[in-house]
């Protein structure tokens, strides 16, 4: 585990009411009969797995969504007692672990499911879920013989609940929707296969949800929404405001007046054109904030400042209007005064999503919750 640094000034700090206010206008959205997972893989996305499971809870989810056993794992160690659903392929041999746990799993072939079948004990039960392949390419039942087949084994196996069947859109964040439509009419395709609809039918991501509404199913999967932060980065408009969750916040370490013609970081690749104050904050590449945001900027005093020089691994450096003390707040993501830095502008300076930008925050960063940070 990497050290957290409690004793430095950065930190990400997540707003509670932000995650629950995201969830709750969603859940409206929705039909009456239908659920909303919340996705909180990788961390709740980097906000912290427990914390978002709670929140996220408490605004009305009914049962979570993570990549891989361990986060459900963690999940049930927490104490959580809802539907957990293991999005990605898990290896048969942990089917036994899957089922003890009472954790839900995705199986996209029918040697999966007669493997696990001897491992799972006489008395236990596994849910699981098919996933389709209707164009995503990832994991899943590519032909409907194959999947028919599967579901059919399921129905007559009683070591399984078959609990759930789902496909995944691979452009449901974009504006064309010829690719969205050839993936739903191979989905509906698929479902007529089945005999009887097991208790989840879902496809829907949060750009889905947000821009598909029509074909939700009964449950679905949201996780970019929850953290406030828009699927499609800017293509397209949710149909209310998101509120971004998270901001990441440090101190200027040291402050100076730099003379006209002194370089700064590695490389020596920014030099003052005239006398410029320049402030260090401790915050650098290994805490995910990338080297390639070297000419992007930071937010002091409602003002936005120039990153100069290059990102170090642990400190970066700032262009001052003025020479603001050590200990002056800045925002590298977040709102100060009149002016805002969102995850998707970082990314967009990066060319990458934002769910990368928030991912990549490393344990370095310690995590604080409604500004629970005491404050100078
Ligand atoms: C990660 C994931 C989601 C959540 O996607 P968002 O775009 O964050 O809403 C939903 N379904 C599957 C299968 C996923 O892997």
């Amino acid at each position: 585990m990497m050290v957290v640094g409690l004793h430095r000034s950065s930190r990400l700090v997540i707003d509670a009411e932000a995650i629950r206010y995201n969830v709750r206008t969603e859940i409206e959205r929705l039909d009456q009969q239908s659920e909303l997972f919340a996705v909180i893989k990788a961390n709740g996305y980097g906000h912290g797995i427990t914390k978002v499971a709670q929140f996220t809870k408490e605004a009305g989810a009914t049962g979570f969504c993570v990549a891989i056993l361990d986060e459900a794992l963690e999940l049930r160690e927490a104490g959580f007692e809802e539907p957990i659903l293991v999005l990605g392929i898990t290896e048969v041999k942990w089917a036994k672990l899957a089922a003890d746990h009472d954790i839900s799993l995705t199986v996209g072939d029918l040697e999966w499911l007669k493997t696990a079948s001897q491992l799972i004990g006489d008395k236990q039960q596994l849910k699981v879920h098919l996933a389709l392949d209707t164009g995503m390419g990832r994991i899943g039942f590519q032909s409907e013989e194959a999947f028919q087949e599967a579901a059919s084994y399921l129905e007559n196996t009683a070591k399984f609940n078959f609990e759930g069947v789902f496909t995944h859109f691979a452009t449901a964040d974009e504006k064309d929707k010829k690719y969205f439509d050839l993936q739903v009419n191979r989905f509906h395709s698929f479902m007529k296969r089945l005999v009887k609809r097991p208790k989840y039918v879902h496809v829907s991501n949060t750009a889905t949800s947000l821009w598909h509404a029509a074909c939700n199913g009964n449950m679905i999967r949201f996780g970019v929404g929850i953290y406030g932060m828009n699927p499609s980065g800017r293509a397209l408009n949710p149909p209310y405001d998101l509120k971004p969750a998270m901001s990441l916040e440090s101190e200027i370490s040291f402050s100076k007046l730099l003379k006209k013609g002194r370089s700064v970081s590695y490389g020596a690749t920014y030099t003052a054109s005239e006398d410029q104050y320049i402030g260090t904050i401790p915050i650098g590449y290994a805490d995910g904030y990338e080297r390639r945001l070297q000419g992007f900027h930071v937010l002091i005093d409602g003002q936005f400042c120039e990153i100069v020089g290059r990102v170090c691994m642990d400190q970066l450096m700032v262009r001052m209007p003025k020479l603001y003390p050590v200990g002056t707040k800045v925002i590298l993501a977040g709102r100060s005064g009149n002016q805002a830095i969102s995850m998707t502008d970082i990314a967009e300076y990066a060319g990458t999503i934002n769910y990368e930008i928030t991912c990549g925050f490393t344990e370095r960063l310690p995590r604080t919750y409604n500004h629970e940070y005491i404050e100078k």
